[in-house]
């Protein structure tokens, strides 16, 4: 059985709205609706978790009844950062759960073959997906360069991942053992020595985190539309 987990528990403060962005509209829906219908499209997904903002519970919940999002199991109350929002999640996956995908909310152009992908890859526990990173990478400094980063075998990573749910949840208690906070899920994975495989994602799957994401994100939703 597959289940997602959906962190949508961000206030966006990136962004400077007043709603967080995964609210904001894409086209004719909220960011996270898009994302979510997204996500229901992969083959054998048994039900989604999604963790958003404590005092958007109620709102949320009425949004995706009132869209018909499917495959939606609990909306969950987030937590003070990205990995605590997935843990809560990860509580309410049920225990026959084997896979588990964690997405986020704010990339809403994924496919079905790039879930999948991911998902095939994860057969030894976990996979992930990013981009081999093609500019030059500096470490900078109170403005100037310190040092020029050797680009060969760096990837920036994007989601889905997908973890056993045995796996994410060991990665999730030692990391909450230890202090450590990540920004994704791998890096929890990575930190019991286990191995995870990385697959090429998307040029598009974009993380709409600034404005100008957003105008990014929109442009290329009505291109969509259009096409
Ligand atoms: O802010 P960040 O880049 O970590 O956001 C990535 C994803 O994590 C977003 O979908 C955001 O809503 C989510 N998040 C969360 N709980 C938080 C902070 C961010 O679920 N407290």
């Amino acid at each position: 059985m597959t289940y997602a987990i959906v962190p949508a528990g961000g206030l966006g403060s990136r962004m400077g709205s007043r709603q967080p962005k995964q609210y904001l509209r894409l086209g004719r829906v909220p960011i996270l609706v898009a994302t979510l219908r997204a996500l229901a499209r992969t083959r054998g997904l048994a039900g989604i978790v999604v963790a958003v903002p404590g005092a958007h519970m109620t709102a949320t919940r009425r949004l995706l009844v009132e869209r018909r999002v499917p495959k939606v199991l609990d909306v969950v109350a987030g937590g003070a950062d990205r990995q605590e929002s997935v843990w809560r999640a990860l509580q309410r996956v049920p225990e026959r759960a084997r896979w588990v995908i964690v997405h986020d909310a704010v990339r809403p152009f994924i496919d079905r073959a790039l879930v999948e992908r991911v998902r095939a890859a994860a057969r030894g526990g976990a996979a992930t997906c990013g981009m081999p990173v093609r500019e030059t990478v500096k470490r900078v400094r109170d403005g100037s360069v310190e040092t020029t980063v050797e680009r060969t075998g760096l990837w920036t990573t994007q989601t889905p991942q997908v973890f056993t749910r045995a796996l994410l949840w060991e990665a999730h208690e030692k990391a909450r053992r230890d202090g450590f906070g990540g920004t994704d899920d791998a890096v929890l994975v990575e930190r019991l020595g286990a191995a995870v495989v990385m697959v090429p994602g998307l040029e598009l799957n974009l993380k709409i985190t600034t404005r100008e994401d957003l105008r990014t994100a929109r442009a290329w939703a009505r291109h969509r539309r259009r096409a």
